[in-house]
């Protein structure tokens, strides 16, 4: 098969790879993005991308906010626009990692129209699956430094003294979505959200589930794992 640079020049023998992640709040999926970009893949967070647009006040960002702050989905022509932008900025996205995007079918069938205007295709959707319980022990656990911003969890990263940064000496705190209630309430939206696009990719045999109950570390090399093999 021949392969395209993203600009359509071909180059033979590139390594090709277009990652979907998938997975709740609390899942793993900030290491798991962090690993694959140590592994050259382009990470592209919509969430990102739409908070930056939103600081910078672009045209996508003013359109996005009202929907943002509601905790609502933007509307998918807002979000196909920005797919296409990042496809087409001169970034490498030879082996790239979606992240927050697609979030509905109707964007899934968007997705898979544009990339086979490029010659290309999605190569693998990983879903990180984890247990709600776990998840919210997970989540309520978090807390963050008010001084430099760094991260503890009060059973499996403690501060040496409770509620006290051990680099800064700063105030620890809790963000106000990391609370129980909050946290089943996003669980409860994510679910909804993405189970008919599990279902959707499971049809097309690109979902790969992974078990998310593992340290992140280990959850992390269990989705290199599942990629090496599917190059
Ligand atoms: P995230 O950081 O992925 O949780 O995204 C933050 C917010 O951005 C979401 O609550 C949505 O309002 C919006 N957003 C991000 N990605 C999408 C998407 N694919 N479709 C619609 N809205 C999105």
């Amino acid at each position: 098969m021949m392969d395209f640079s993203p600009r359509g020049v071909y180059v033979a023998g590139v390594n090709q790879s277009i990652v979907i992640l998938l997975g709740p709040p609390g899942s793993g999926k900030g290491t798991v993005s962090e690993r694959l970009r140590a592994e050259g893949y382009t990470h592209v967070s919509t969430g990102d991308i739409l908070r930056a647009a939103v600081k910078a006040g672009r045209p996508e960002g003013l359109e996005a906010e009202s929907y943002m702050k509601r905790g609502e989905l933007v509307p998918d022509e807002v979000m196909i626009r920005i797919i296409r932008q990042a496809f087409s900025s001169g970034k490498d996205m030879s082996r790239c990692l979606l992240d927050g995007f697609p979030r509905t079918v109707p964007q899934a069938e968007r997705l898979e129209q544009m990339l086979a205007d490029l010659g290309r295709s999605v190569a693998r959707v990983v879903f990180l699956e984890c247990p709600e319980d776990a998840l919210v022990v997970r989540l309520s656990g978090r807390r963050i430094c008010r001084q430099c911003g760094a991260g503890y969890h009060v059973q499996f990263i403690p501060p040496r003294k409770a509620d006290v940064c051990d680099t800064c000496g700063g105030e620890l705190y809790q963000r106000a979505d990391d609370r129980e209630e909050t946290i089943r309430n996003r669980l409860g939206v994510y679910n909804r959200q993405t189970e008919c696009l599990v279902a959707w990719y499971e049809k097309k045999a690109l979902l790969v589930r992974i078990d998310g109950r593992n340290t992140p570390d280990r959850v992390a090399g269990d989705v290199l794992a599942v990629l090496a093999k599917a190059r």
